[in-house]
């Protein structure tokens, strides 16, 4: 890459965010590219989520209606975009005597979840009882011990890296640039717009997104004048695979040792298990991310206790992976749209975005919502492109 490249939106990290914006820009005709440090894109958090396009039951809990039907609305459009890659799945969740979400608040929180999904069929769940309860609990190989009832509700599966993978193929056909093994470690302010420096590269743009994920901080403070810091927090979760030797169901369970959810789920010919939760402290860490022995026999103990009959041990492990996910915390100049997805945007520092968080279900919705003001920023007058029918293949 030379000094000579000059584009109208640059984009900096190949995960889904990124790769979203990429597809949403190059549809308006903008020229765009994606600048990412690995050799390859989608090696990050975007290929080491618990794979699920969902509406997220837990957000519930904390009142964050709004994303849940706007998560919800996304499942449904991408399970149309993308059939082959984003499938609807019944999900087990049994409620036992002892459970610390009882039966009234998982019936209260499923009806919610189905209201916010708009009483679609897809959205509709049901309940079972007494002998039935047990007979379905049972057929899945679930604890039958004190059980007092199932619910199978729905929610969709994917594969997070082919879905990532067929964003930049949609990406690229409209004419986005991808450049890897290109780290930004300068973002300077010009009269122009912006040019982006690395050691062994020099680009030139009027607009520049950062969609680093966990790396968004770092990225944020390349930029030159200097901004605040970015007030955010990180969490890091790790997900384990082990052979799939029975016939599982999808189950969203709950830790028998702290209540947290945690998903058990046939994915790829494997069991998925995930997800554990940890704050990280230092960002030396997120270069030596993995699962920790302790993550690892936590989530064992929830498989075993809920699969007494398909009991597995540490050296049964296939392979383990563990992600890390920003939380924002909501403070002037960065413009709230829920503690999930943050974006700032200073007008002192030009048409420069930061995105801090964000879902997979998400990344098409949040990208789309960020163009008027790009447009804004370009001086694009014709009206914007929606992604919406975008049609999404392997
Ligand atoms: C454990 C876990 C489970 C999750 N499960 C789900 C789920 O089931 N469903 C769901 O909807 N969401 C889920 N999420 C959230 C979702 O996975 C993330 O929000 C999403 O993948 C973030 O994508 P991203 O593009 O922002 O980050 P990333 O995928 O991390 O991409 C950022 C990219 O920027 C690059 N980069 C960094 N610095 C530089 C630089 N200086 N120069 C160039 N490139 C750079 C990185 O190499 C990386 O490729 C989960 C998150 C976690 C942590």
């Amino acid at each position: 890459m030379s000094s000579s490249d000059e584009y109208d939106v640059a984009i900096i990290g190949a995960g889904i965010q990124g790769l979203g914006l990429a597809q949403a820009c190059s549809l308006q005709g903008w020229k765009v590219a994606v600048v990412e440090k690995m050799p390859e894109p989608l090696t990050q958090t975007s290929s080491r989520s618990t794979k699920l396009i969902h509406g997220g039951l837990r957000y519930l809990e904390q009142g964050k209606f709004a994303l849940v039907r706007q998560c919800l609305k996304e499942r449904r459009l991408l399970c149309k975009l993308a059939p082959d890659l984003v499938r609807l799945q019944p999900f087990y969740l049994p409620v036992y005597k002892h459970s610390v979400r009882s039966f009234w608040c998982i019936a209260l929180g499923l009806l919610c979840y189905w209201a916010l999904a708009g009483f679609c069929r897809d959205g509709a769940f049901s309940v079972f009882w007494g002998k039935r309860a047990q007979k379905k609990a049972s057929e899945a190989g679930l604890n039958c011990d004190r059980l007092s009832a199932l619910f199978i509700y729905n929610d969709a599966q994917t594969d997070d890296r082919a879905l990532g993978l067929a964003v930049l193929k949609s990406a690229k056909a409209l004419g986005a640039k991808l450049f890897f093994c290109t780290e930004v470690d300068r973002i300077c302010k010009t009269e122009q717009g912006f040019e982006l420096r690395g050691s062994a590269f020099n680009m030139r743009s009027r607009v520049v997104i950062n969609a680093a994920g966990p790396w968004v901080d770092r990225v944020h403070g390349a930029l030159q004048p200097l901004p605040k810091a970015l007030n955010i927090s990180k969490l890091a979760g790790s997900h384990v695979l082990f052979s799939l030797k029975a016939d599982y169901r999808h189950c969203y369970l709950e830790s028998p040792e702290d209540g947290r959810p945690v998903f058990v789920l046939p994915w790829q010919g494997k069991l998925l298990i995930g997800t554990t939760e940890k704050q990280l402290q230092d960002d030396g860490e997120l270069e030596t991310l993995a699962c920790s022995e302790q993550e690892l026999h936590y989530l064992i103990a929830v498989h075993n206790y809920y699969f007494p009959a398909r009991s597995l041990s540490a050296d049964e492990l296939v392979a383990s992976f563990c992600g890390s996910r920003v939380l924002a915390a909501c403070k002037e100049k960065m413009h709230a749209a829920g503690r999930e997805h943050v974006v700032w945007h200073e007008s002192d520092f030009g048409a420069y975005w930061a995105i801090c968080g964000g879902k997979l279900t998400t990344y098409r919705l949040y990208a789309e919502q960020l163009l008027p003001a790009l447009a804004r920023a370009l001086g694009y007058k014709a009206s914007l492109r929606s992604t919406r029918t975008l049609f999404l293949q392997k």
